[in-house]
């Protein structure tokens, strides 16, 4: 999915949870659980060469931006006090694609990392229709909306 709804969950999870001990794994098997159901992301095609790399790090370093503004505005708004469980629960929404980022864009693969490589590619489904796999990916950013 896009980083955009997992990190959205990561932060919601630790609105809920805000023990990190909790929330952590809570966010980071939330994630795995996002990359399951069949999604459309800046990476889709690259591997395929549809899509090129550089122009993937373009959109992709673009959408970190938009997701830190939603985490801000549905979750630190107004709140004088910074909710480092909120930024935190974000960050582990994001972490398996920040462990797999460095191989997928720079071909640097760290081997001591395979085991979680190959748990991320094990749940990661995606579908080239965009219209159905960014589907899902607004249900949960609208459930989040809603309910947080
Ligand atoms: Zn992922």
């Amino acid at each position: 999915m896009l980083s955009i709804p997992h990190s959205l969950t990561g932060a919601y999870i630790a609105s809920q949870i805000p023990h990190p001990v909790a929330y952590g794994p809570l966010a980071i098997a939330a994630h795995y659980l996002g990359d399951w159901i069949p999604h459309w992301d800046f990476g889709t095609g690259m591997n395929s060469g549809k899509r090129k790399k550089s122009t993937a790090i373009i959109f992709e370093v673009g959408e970190l931006i938009v997701t830190a503004i939603l985490i801000y505005y549905f979750f630190q708004k107004g709140i004088e006090q910074i909710q480092w469980h909120i930024w935190a629960g974000g960050l582990f929404g994001i972490l398996p694609d920040l462990l797999d980022a460095p191989r997928n864009f720079l071909k640097f693969r760290m081997k001591f990392l395979d085991p979680i490589y190959n748990l991320h590619h094990f749940f990661h489904h995606s579908t080239p229709n965009m219209f159905f796999g960014l589907l899902p990916q607004v249900i949960v950013v609208a459930a989040i909306y809603f309910l947080r």
